[in-house]
């Protein structure tokens, strides 16, 4: 063998039976190989199992996959190259021409815009309404047949409260599929609930790190064997070295969600006794309005602190600027603090009614909650404060 034929054949390393790698290696690789033509052909007709190319499956994300299926309790799982991506293979694999979808303007602004621009111009339909408006879900189903319910809680960014219960028992009484996205509440939360399909931002608490972006989507097998093909299809995988960074951001994920909850709920209790804070937006303070249906569902309450600063617009600004430890950037769930402002928000796809159903105001304020010491942190957001003022 000349060498430019060695250098494209390597020597084969295989662990001898009975050895094994602690940390499951990166299977960084498209393509896969039968011993023969035979076993090719045999997997080809669905009757062995393997692997053939990475874009219909490969073992590191299939590791990850089910991994995610364990987490959020349900029987499998696809991973894709963003949330955003599970979120749009997931409706444009579960609705056809004519279907009708309902969502709410508490949403992530690019799912919105994925039912109302993107699905639009494949004629499905939608109706729009406030998460907390559980009459009108029932008047809505009752008028017209619904493919699916699409919600999430607590809600971007001022955490409202979705009622799990009354909205997936009205979207079965129906016949529509619920789909929820769980990212602001994580894995370990949710899946004793009646939902059919979660989807999920890997970027977020999965990765930790914020330094890999992924998505997934949870259900069901006989949900997820219908959209096997079609997520292959669209092409929107996850690479196996993302896959690997998430895994093994996963191992510390308990930990992490625990030590931001428990800062993000030191951080609530100061905003709420600070005579700068107009209104503080956390599910675990016992003044959310939804406080009882929050402790009812949720076992942590999330990393995600919201409030509106008396001073409207000009006070923000002020309190983002003078935040120290916290990035001026979107995203959540990562080891950084971050702070969020209105205009970095959207919404601008809202009319005015329904901006205001949105809950954000012009002193609305989003902080994500990392893993700095909680001290620091609240000695941070007290300063900033005592700045909006001025
Ligand atoms: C970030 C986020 C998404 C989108 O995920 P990406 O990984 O950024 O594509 C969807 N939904 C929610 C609630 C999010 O926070």
């Amino acid at each position: 063998m000349k060498k430019s034929t060695r250098v494209n054949h390597p020597p084969a390393v295989e662990l001898p039976a009975g050895n094994h790698a602690v940390v499951a290696p990166i299977y960084q690789t498209v393509k896969f190989e039968f011993d023969t033509l035979a076993t090719t052909e045999a997997f080809l007709r669905g009757e062995r199992p393997g692997f053939l190319y990475t874009r219909a499956s490969n073992p590191t994300t299939r590791q990850l996959e089910q991994l995610l299926a364990e987490l959020q309790g349900r029987e499998d799982c696809l991973v894709t190259a963003s949330g955003i991506g599970a979120i749009a293979q997931t409706l444009l694999t579960l609705t056809g021409q004519g279907d009708h979808v309902v969502c709410f303007v508490e949403t992530y602004p690019a799912t919105r815009y994925l039912i109302r621009r993107l699905l639009g111009r494949f004629g499905v339909r939608h109706t729009m309404l406030g998460v907390e408006d559980l009459a009108g879900v029932e008047r809505v189903l009752a008028a017209q047949p619904t493919r699916l319910v699409f919600f999430e809680s607590p809600t971007n960014p001022i955490t409202r409260i979705a009622d799990i219960a009354a909205l997936t028992r009205l979207a079965r009484a129906a016949g529509a599929l619920t789909v929820m996205d769980n990212t602001f509440a994580g894995f370990h939360q949710h899946g004793d609930y009646d939902i059919d399909l979660f989807v999920h931002s890997l970027t977020k608490y999965a990765s930790g790190a914020g330094d890999v972006m992924g998505g997934a989507v949870i259900a069901r097998s006989e949900l997820i064997r219908g959209m096997r093909t079609d997520f292959s299809a669209l092409g929107g995988v996850l690479d196996p070295h993302a896959a690997y960074l998430i895994l093994r951001g996963l191992k510390t994920y308990f930990v992490r969600y625990q030590a931001q909850c428990a800062s993000a709920g030191q951080i609530a209790q100061l905003l709420a006794t600070h005579p700068q804070v107009e209104r503080v937006h956390y599910p675990g303070l016992a003044t959310h309005p939804q406080h009882q249906l929050a402790a009812r569902q949720m076992r942590d309450f999330g990393s995600i602190v919201s409030f509106d600063l008396k001073g409207g617009e000009p006070a923000g600004r002020r309190f983002a600027d003078a935040l120290e430890l916290f990035a001026l950037a979107a995203s959540l769930g990562s080891t950084e603090s971050l702070v969020v402002t209105p205009a970095m928000m959207g919404g601008r796809d809202l009319d005015p009614a329904q901006q205001r159903t949105s809950g954000i105001s012009a002193g609305t304020i989003r902080l994500s909650i990392g893993l700095e010491d909680p001290q620091d942190l609240l000695a941070d957001v007290a300063r900033a404060l005592e700045a909006a003022r001025s």
